[in-house]
């Protein structure tokens, strides 16, 4: 019986556990590779790698190198845990992404593709360390570089994209998720700056971070405004959300704001209504994009090394036709997602991008990825359901993908709304219920 204590009559191990210690999986299953050894990147079969300049070509080396060999042999013992490696975030910031495209204050200013694609490169390897960049690169970060103060920015952007400071963004709350733009989170003025009052969820890095954006309203105008909120302030409680499925490593908070002052210094004087976060998002959306499409990467790539070594009725996984037919189509819908993301970018950096379509980009990978994973999950069988294994683990890193920076739906009615002149975000007359 598993757990039992085995055939030595053990009962309890190291920690209180119950059985024999498990074997590696390296030494339980030696036909093929886990992912602790990264695959080889093959999933570029349209060759667009050739519509890249050589600085981006360097620069997704680089960030490939780097997750590879630093990230992918500890990403499956944190993810399990539930723990971020703070150890490993020296590393994580010399892949230069932090600041995303922020330019000066010490900001390399990378353009938008070269951000994309290096983070497609990290969330390849491991989804949660991307979300723990994207939080930094497409949220604190612009929303400092483009709202913030003069002192606001000379004291955060550095800082902030080389992981010195570590950041949070807090828009969502217990009550209100999708419909984000009614947050009831309060600031009222007080002698010299500001009492925050309510409650966010969710919030990324919101565990450590040594800043925190909240986002409330102000109760004088009922306008949006953001304030910073420094680590260890008086009345501010950040505890972690446990027992996710999906993005284990992220720390996701619960967060409590009583009556915490914010000095007017620290308001962000650029934020007087959801308008002016809308440019933050516009790009944020792009970028989540292309999370799904580094995770469809990492599979496909996993996928096809572990069907060439696994072998079952005297062939390898790779020899049956259904086994091939799933490959193909993964690798199809690859080429696709790296293509409607290429030019997601595109139209950013020629200012000609609206809501609608960074919406569509974001929901329509998330949704392509969907597919990628769970072929992938199927091909690998049971080790499809290990998170040695990569797959097991991707396919519930995208779960939150899916759902976080607007879900599937919303981001649906945004472009929607956009292509139709129609807003059908509040929902239809209740009637009663016969049930
Ligand atoms: C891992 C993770 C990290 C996150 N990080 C952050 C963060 O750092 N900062 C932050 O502010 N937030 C963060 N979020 C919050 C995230 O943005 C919200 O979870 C998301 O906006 C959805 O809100 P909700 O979970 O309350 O879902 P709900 O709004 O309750 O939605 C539930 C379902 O109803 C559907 N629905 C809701 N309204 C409508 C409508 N009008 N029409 C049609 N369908 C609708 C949704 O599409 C969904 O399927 C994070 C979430 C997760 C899971």
């Amino acid at each position: 019986m598993p757990g039992s204590g085995g055939a030595t009559g053990d009962s309890a191990g190291a920690g209180g556990k119950v059985g024999l210690q498990s074997l590696d999986v390296v030494l339980a299953f030696q036909q093929a590779t886990p992912a602790s050894l990264f695959p080889p990147a093959v999933s570029d079969y349209y060759q667009l790698d050739d519509l890249l300049t050589d600085e981006e070509k360097a620069l997704r080396k680089k960030v490939r190198g780097i997750m590879e060999k630093e990230i992918a042999s500890i990403m499956t013992e944190y993810w399990e845990k539930a723990e971020f490696p703070f150890h490993a975030i020296p590393k994580l910031a010399s892949l230069g992404l932090a600041a995303g495209t922020t330019k000066g204050y010490g900001c390399p200013g990378l353009s938008l593709t070269a951000s994309a694609i290096a983070t497609a490169e990290v969330a390849r390897v491991d989804a949660s360390c991307s979300t723990f960049i994207l939080v930094h690169a497409s949220l604190v970060m612009p929303t400092i570089a483009l709202c913030g103060s003069e002192s606001q920015k000379q004291q955060y952007l550095q800082s902030l994209a080389q992981f010195k400071t570590l950041g949070c963004w807090a828009m969502t709350e217990p009550d209100y998720g999708s419909d984000a733009s009614s947050l009831r989170t309060s600031a009222s003025k007080v002698p010299g700056g500001w009492h925050l009052n309510g409650q966010k969820r969710w919030i990324g890095n919101s565990t450590f971070a040594d800043m925190l954006i909240i986002l409330a309203r102000n109760e004088d105008t009922n306008q949006l405004n953001g304030f910073i909120v420094k680590k260890g302030a008086s009345g501010l409680k950040a505890t972690k959300i446990e027992n996710k499925i999906g993005l284990r490593m992220v720390q996701n908070g619960d967060i409590v704001l009583n009556n915490v002052f914010v000095p007017d210094e620290d308001r962000i004087p650029g934020i007087s209504s959801f308008k002016d976060i809308n440019e933050v998002f516009a790009m944020s959306r792009v970028m989540v994009a292309w999370q799904p499409i580094g995770i469809s990467m990492g599979v496909f790539d996993m996928c096809h090394r572990y069907l060439k070594e696994r072998k079952q009725f005297g062939a390898p996984l790779a020899a049956f036709q259904l086994n091939q037919e799933k490959l193909v189509r993964m690798l199809g819908n690859v080429q696709a997602m790296l293509l409607v993301g290429r030019r997601l970018c595109k139209m950013y950096e020629s200012g000609k991008l609206t809501p609608g379509h960074s919406s569509l980009g974001k929901a329509w990978s998330s949704r392509k990825a969907r597919e990628v994973v769970s072929l992938g999950r199927e091909l690998l069988g049971g080790n499809g359901i290990l998170a040695d294994f990569l797959v097991a683990k991707a396919f519930c890193d995208l779960e939150p993908i899916f759902s976080y920076e607007g879900t599937y739906d919303i981001n649906s009615l945004v472009t929607g709304r956009e292509i139709t002149g129609i807003a059908s975000f509040k929902s239809a007359v209740i009637a009663k219920s016969r049930l």
